[in-house]
């Protein structure tokens, strides 16, 4: 007897939580299907305030979402995904960057001042119209700006006195001739010219 009372009491007791984890399952899919809704409408928000400035797309994006109903909120976020603005706004910011960033390259891109070509940034001198260019500082023989006073590499002083009686006269790197730098702004001796080596003019 009692062991039939168990049986019975069994069944219905297994019926019954059967029916309460298919009630589980399907309430919880409900609450699942509630959650993704409203985590999609928030998708949405976040989404449209990425791509536009507007200040109500936004909002007009997550009610598409909420207006398609927990159930048929997919849809509505395949409309949504069709009709949105193609770019997010840091892409094109950063397109607009880079933009930027070309132009500043190309207006980077030295010409001569002189016949408006295009020269090259390690010329002194331009070679259509003898531009001066820049110049090489004679301590360290890197380039260094025509205005500049004094070498932003090694410090030489371009702006030294000029001796006395002495004329200013521009060597090859284009700055004044220090004192007693190299041979090549010595004063040549006098009567040392060049020896006249054509035969018809000899005595
Ligand atoms: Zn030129
Ligand atoms: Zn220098």
């Amino acid at each position: 007897m009692t062991n039939d009372l168990s049986g019975q009491l069994g069944s219905v007791f297994g019926s019954f939580f059967s029916s309460a984890i298919v009630q589980l399952i399907l309430y919880s899919i409900v609450v699942y299907l509630f959650v993704v809704w409203l985590a999609a409408a928030y998708w949405a928000f976040r989404d449209m305030h990425d791509r536009t400035e507007n200040p109500v797309l936004p909002y007009l994006a997550s009610a598409l979402i909420l207006i398609a109903t927990p159930f048929l909120f997919v849809l509505g976020v395949v409309v949504y995904k069709v009709v949105r603005p193609a770019e997010r706004l840091g892409d094109v910011y950063e397109r607009n960057l880079a933009e930027e960033a070309l132009l500043a390259e190309v207006e980077q891109i030295k010409t001569c001042r002189g016949c408006d070509r295009r020269v090259d940034e390690e010329w002194i001198i331009c070679p259509w119209c003898r531009t001066r260019l820049s110049r090489v500082c004679p301590n360290c023989e890197r380039l260094v700006g025509l205005d500049w006073t004094l070498c932003a590499w090694c410090g030489n002083d371009f702006e030294r006195p000029v001796v006395a009686g002495r004329p200013v006269v521009e060597n090859r790197y284009g700055a004044p001739a220090p004192e007693g730098t190299g041979p090549a702004y010595q004063a040549r001796p006098a009567g040392s010219t060049v020896t006249n080596r054509n035969p018809a003019a000899g005595g």
